[in-house]
């Protein structure tokens, strides 16, 4: 069986808790840093991985980490790897984490990409997200980064946030726009549960844009960002054409893929297994995985159409019959005739992609793709 061609290893710490955020992640004081690093390099060793086309260090904050600790784990993550010159490395950072000796630490590996956490430049909101960092430090990352020589970066930005105006939105885009980046992940806020801002929402104190406020942001950052250049290659990221994330390509692509760490999620020989997400468990159980499902045809069918419609280009019926038993005309042929009369997706026989107002209201079409299991 072919082996994966991706991994996505977890760090989940952070130094403080952002007030939307439900990821797996714990404040760092006090952790056992180091026990979990053993542990989580103990987990990789176990999968003889010597090939990979990209790998993606994510949290929590892997920038948490002291520059020791991230130069012990980049070392163990890629020795083991036959060659990392054609891999896209990615790891993720926190504005405020980003010290020279950070970035040099970043810099002297084989890393070449990194996702900075910026939400938004705009320090009210900064503080009132949760986030302990500030738009210069933001900016004074980036600039930094790009000293050192990384090209290849990417910022988050959030809309949508408790007391934003379409005003702070047009200024967030044209700070971003002023960096010309080669990439952009954007998210709408999500009100999750078990997070300060679910808490704040059901007290009646969050004072959220409307739904028809944050579609305006969402359409306004959209044009601007197409405007400038930026290809919209999936439902909230937009790059400069050659620097669409090949990592995250491979989850689209339903592939499979290496997940390692605790609460991480992975995808190997046909199982999609999640690992224990609690620091001391994940160290000291010998088998990490807490759930482990062999998926039905049904549910890779599934996989294949909402993963794939993510994606500008699409899903492939070539694709989709190449993979499965049964035809995607005769799984999904009434479906599809269904969404054709909408203007939410486009079908010319051989794509079926998703429109751009298939991309805002994409979880109604998902809902179509649902098959008896
Ligand atoms: S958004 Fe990122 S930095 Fe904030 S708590 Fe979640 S994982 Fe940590």
């Amino acid at each position: 069986m072919k082996k994966p061609e991706a991994a996505y290893v977890h760090i989940p710490f952070c130094s403080q808790i952002c007030y939307y955020c439900d990821f797996a992640k714990v404040v760092v004081a006090g952790q056992p840093v180091d026990a979990y690093l053993e542990a989580l390099i103990d987990e990789w060793r176990g999968y003889t991985i010597s090939n990979l086309k990209t790998l993606y260090i994510g949290g929590g904050t892997p920038t948490v980490l002291s520059p020791q600790q991230m130069k012990k784990l980049l070392s163990a993550l890629t020795e083991v790897l036959s060659d990392t010159a054609d891999m896209e490395i990615t790891v993720e950072a926190n504005p405020g984490d980003l010290s020279d000796e950070m970035i040099s630490a970043l810099a002297d590996s084989p890393v070449n990409r990194v996702s900075v956490g910026v939400q938004t430049f705009d320090n009210r909101l900064l503080k009132k997200i949760g986030r302990n960092q500030t738009a210069d430090e933001a900016l004074s990352a980036l600039t930094r980064l790009r000293a050192a020589g990384f090209e290849n970066l990417t910022v988050d930005l959030i809309y949508g946030l408790p007391g934003q105006t379409l005003d702070d939105v047009i200024r967030d885009v044209a700070q971003f726009l002023a960096l010309d980046l080669p990439h952009i992940a954007l998210y709408g806020l999500i009100l999750e549960d078990h997070t300060r801002f679910m808490q704040l929402e059901r007290m009646g104190k969050l004072n959220l844009p409307t739904d028809d406020r944050a579609a305006d942001m969402y359409e306004y950052i959209v044009s601007q960002l197409t405007a400038a250049g930026y290809g919209h290659y999936e439902i909230s990221n937009f790059s400069k054409p050659g620097f669409e994330s090949k990592h995250n390509l491979t989850y689209w692509d339903n592939a499979e893929y290496y997940g390692v760490g605790a609460g991480a999620s992975g995808y190997v020989n046909g199982v999609r297994y999640k690992n224990h997400g609690p620091i001391q468990h994940y160290i000291n159980s010998v088998d990490k995985r807490v759930t482990a499902d062999t998926l039905t045809e049904h549910q890779k069918m599934e996989e294949e159409l909402f993963l794939g419609l993510r994606k500008a280009t699409g899903v492939s019926v070539a694709t989709f019959d190449a993979k499965f038993s049964q035809s995607f005309s005769a799984v999904y042929g009434d479906v599809v005739d269904k969404l054709a009369k909408t203007d939410l997706v486009s079908y010319d026989g051989q794509i079926l992609r998703l429109t751009e107002r298939g991309f805002e209201l994409g979880n109604e079409v998902f809902a179509e793709f649902l098959l008896d299991t």
